[in-house]
């Protein structure tokens, strides 16, 4: 048996992995069963002890993708429910300043436009 080649080796996962590890809600979302970091995303620790943790949307969008996300793209759910990991509601996003985790100086400066640019609409 031969193990398929991944590009830089990230871990494979299967709808049958994922299913094992969720909890259907009565709206149909995947409510992963496992860790969530502090920000809600899901984690997972892949190929055992010695293995590493994984974000689950990632997973799961590199599963779809078929391919490796990069640092440019961040794994989000459409449907904004804490925790769901179905496939159908994982999107990517493209990395911009979030509520309360301001990345850098930049994300801030960004985030400063916008709300000028906010109060501009309403005057
Ligand atoms: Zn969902």
């Amino acid at each position: 048996m031969t193990p398929q080649t991944e590009p830089r080796g990230r871990p494979k996962i299967t709808e049958e992995w994922l299913r094992a590890r969720v909890t259907v809600d009565e709206c149909g979302h995947w409510i992963w069963r496992g860790t969530l970091t502090a920000t809600g995303q899901p984690q997972a620790r892949i190929g055992g002890r010695a293995g590493c943790v994984e974000y689950v949307r990632r997973l799961v969008l590199e599963s779809l993708l078929g391919r490796a996300l990069t640092a440019e793209d961040w794994a989000d759910v459409i449907c904004e429910v804490r925790g769901c990991v179905r496939p159908g509601c994982c999107c990517t996003r493209k990395p911009g300043p979030k509520k309360g985790v301001p990345r850098s100086a930049t994300a801030k400066a960004a985030r400063a436009q916008r709300v000028v640019a906010a109060h501009a609409v309403v005057e």
